[in-house]
């Protein structure tokens, strides 16, 4: 298409047309230029599409084949409504061919292969040398990943605020009417005290796990890959929950197939305590809490908690490790939940070069595993 585009360019300009006096050379620079356009063009990942001023095109790149699909494009032939159905994109080439400036659209949706994505499209006119309009020249940027970004930003922002304003709301109310107690000289109401103790606590673990997380994101402490006991770690954690396990009556049964592990020691520990706290939490009494260390023939590590809770349905499995998303609100909430400890687990394993997974059934307990990669040094 850039060789159409060169020839009907030199036809249309006038100082081109005249012969010049090295006809030869002119020629080969000529086609040395279009060579390195035609490759530069190529080169490019943005889609790139020129028509003329009957809308039909003058050239296009294989990122934009790629964008509309071979179809819509009759060989070449099809004219911009028939390559692009968007109202908006149509306009804004006819604003630039009849007013001959640039026109900018910010992130049109555009549906290709029946994924939705999103890009930014800049128009710019195309110009004799007496500045008469030929055509117009759309580039398209891909902007998908910065949307769903910038979405998600939004959603995270709107989630923050939410949590947060629950616990202060209850705090508030309480601090208020023992306020008023004080000031009539009534006794103070332990129970007021205890609801502001726990939703503080509950405040002061929501801004913990943020900035865990944000730390994760931002990547500031970096991650180091050390040799470790699964025994000795899996006995410390287990103490550390021991009080939970034993208010519910629940039983843990260890079994180290793997008597190592290369990840670093303070995110593992991380790893372990929000596994074994989900799976107390959301175990019955008196049920059966099991962690295994095995090892693939891959020489990665695998962690397995197992518990014998209500078990997830399959619906929730992609979305369970995605901030706040949570199963069941009220139930994550009253056991002191931030819906977050699934999302830490996923960032950490990541930054270890890992994977964590879920295996669940309603009724069937669930089972989270975590792989760590064989030994690779430094993390993250
Ligand atoms: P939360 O603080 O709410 O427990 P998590 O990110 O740790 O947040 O977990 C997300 C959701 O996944 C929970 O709200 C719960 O619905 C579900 N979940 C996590 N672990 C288990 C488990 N062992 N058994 C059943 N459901 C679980």
């Amino acid at each position: 298409m850039i060789r159409r585009f060169f020839k009907k360019h030199a036809r249309t300009a006038p100082e081109e047309s005249k012969t010049p006096p090295n006809a030869t050379e002119t020629f080969e620079e000529v086609r040395a230029q279009r060579d390195e356009l035609s490759t530069l063009v190529a080169g490019i990942s943005d889609a790139i599409l020129a028509i003329d001023l009957e809308e039909s095109p003058l050239f296009y790149n294989t990122q934009f084949v790629v964008l509309i699909g071979q179809e819509r494009l009759n060989h070449g032939r099809s004219k911009l409504i028939e390559m692009i159905r968007d109202p908006d994109i149509v306009h804004a080439f006819r604003y630039t061919l009849t007013e001959g400036k640039v026109f900018n659209l910010k992130a049109v949706p555009h549906v290709q292969n029946d994924r939705k994505k999103f890009f930014s499209l800049s128009i710019s006119p195309l110009k004799r040398p007496d500045r008469t309009v030929y055509g117009a020249v759309g580039i398209f940027h891909d902007v998908t990943e910065l949307k769903k970004a910038e979405q998600m930003r939004i959603e995270f922002v709107a989630n923050v605020s939410h949590e947060l304003r629950t616990p202060l709301t209850s705090i508030k109310g309480y601090t208020d009417t023992l306020l008023e107690d004080a000031k009539a000289n009534r006794p103070v109401e332990s129970a007021f005290l205890e609801t502001i103790h726990r939703n503080t606590d509950r405040l002061m673990h929501l801004i913990n796990d943020l900035l865990d997380l944000s730390a994760l994101d931002s990547g500031v402490d970096s991650l180091v890959a050390e040799k470790i006991s699964t025994e000795e770690l899996t006995h410390r954690i287990v103490a550390q929950v021991r009080r939970n396990l034993e208010a519910k009556d629940q039983r843990i049964e260890l079994k180290f197939r793997a008597a190592y592990v290369f990840a670093d020691p303070k995110r593992i520990e991380q790893v372990l305590v929000n596994l074994l706290d989900n799976a107390s939490k959301y175990t019955p009494a008196g049920g059966l809490i099991q962690v295994h260390w095995g090892e693939e023939s891959s020489g990665d590590t695998l962690l397995e908690v197992i518990d014998t809770g209500p078990g997830i349905s399959n619906e929730h499995h992609d979305r369970l490790f995605e901030r706040f998303y949570r199963v069941d609100k009220g139930r994550s909430r009253d056991t002191g939940g931030t819906g977050l400890g699934l999302a830490i687990i996923k960032n950490i394993m990541s930054r270890h070069g890992g994977a964590v997974w879920v295996e669940s059934e309603i009724g069937k307990g669930s089972k989270f595993t975590c792989q760590f990669p064989a030994q690779s040094g430094t993390a993250g």
